[in-house]
């Protein structure tokens, strides 16, 4: 089964406290791809500058996504994002946005591109995700946003909301989507704005998977290094719709898996800046890291062991 993904691709200037890099390959839609690559066939919906060059392309190309719906504008440099991280890196601040190519970005989609069974619409103007998403009629359609258009955008949002099946964004989203501070009562909320489920990220905390029916929660990989959590969101999203598009299954248990594979690319994509680690990633180490979730989040069964009184006690 194929995905479809439409979203940026950027050149991110990115500081951390370990270290910075200026104008590396960045953007939601590159790292979604990258990460559900892995698992199935991906054909990205996007557009670039004069900046993207062959060595830019050659990432897409090594991990066969196909980028013939990838627009280039002449004259124009790509998105650009600059953003810094302090110690807690779950928090990014963003310091600059250029939208350059992207501010009169209109998404073509070509008649491949429709045939998509899974759509991944990353985060941009909620109208233009609709526009993609009225275009195609896939098996899964799954969203990410941001507080930027929960704030400003809020309509245009709740109207694409209603064609979306899995509704993936952050914890702090989640609670602002809803007007809600309690996440619980949050996801309720979210449910009946259109998505059957809702995944909120968590950065090194996991995730938690909500359904009307169901609760899934899971803990981060324990990573020791940190380097860049740039693209994390993306990663993750990427790992989980690689899955379901590679096994066709959306039921219960595989919706659980998909949500730990996810986990897992999320938590390779951050040992490095940008993308570089991915680039270097095997299959081998996906399903080790897969296992050893596994085996960190099984406890066995047990009744709880109980005290006996004695009479005269
Ligand atoms: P994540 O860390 O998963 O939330 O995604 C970070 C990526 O999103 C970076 O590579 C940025 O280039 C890209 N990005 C940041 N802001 C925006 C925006 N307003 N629209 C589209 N992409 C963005």
């Amino acid at each position: 089964m194929s995905i479809l993904v439409v979203g940026s691709v950027a050149f991110d200037s990115v500081k951390t406290p370990f270290g910075e890099r200026e104008h590396i390959l960045g953007g939601a839609a590159m790292y979604f791809s990258v990460a559900a690559s892995f698992f199935a066939d991906v054909r990205l919906v996007g557009v670039v500058g004069d900046d993207f060059s062959a060595e830019h392309e050659a990432v897409f190309k090594e991990r066969r996504i196909d980028i013939s719906d990838l627009e280039r504008v002449k004259g124009q440099r790509s998105f650009h994002w600059k953003g810094e991280y302090g110690f807690d890196l779950n928090v990014a601040r963003t310091l600059d946005t250029q939208l350059n190519v992207f501010a009169d970005f209109k998404p073509k989609l070509s008649n491949v591109a429709r045939q998509a069974n899974y759509l991944f619409l990353a985060n941009i103007q909620p109208a233009l995700q609709r526009e993609v998403r009225q275009q195609l009629n896939p098996r899964i359609v799954a969203a990410d946003t941001m507080n930027y258009w929960i704030e400003n955008d809020r309509k245009e949002l709740l109207e694409t909301l209603k064609g979306v099946d899995l509704l993936i964004i952050n914890e702090a989203e989640a609670r602002e989507l809803a007007g809600e501070a309690n996440l619980l009562k949050a996801s309720r909320r979210i449910l009946t704005m259109g998505p059957s489920r809702l995944i909120v990220k968590r950065g090194e905390y996991g995730a938690v998977m909500f359904s009307d029916s169901s609760y899934f929660a899971i803990p981060a990989y324990p990573l020791e290094d940190v380097f860049d959590p740039t693209g994390a969101g993306d990663s993750f999203a990427g790992g989980l719709m690689g899955y379901l598009a590679a096994t066709n299954a959306s039921d219960e248990a595989a919706m659980r898996r998909a949500v730990i594979y996810g986990s897992v690319m999320a938590s390779f994509n951050v040992e490095e800046f940008g993308v570089d680690r991915l680039r270097r990633l095997s299959h081998e180490e996906i399903d080790e890291r897969f296992k050893t979730i596994k085996e960190m989040t099984h406890f066995g069964d047990s009744d709880a062991p109980r005290r006996s009184f004695l009479a005269g006690d």
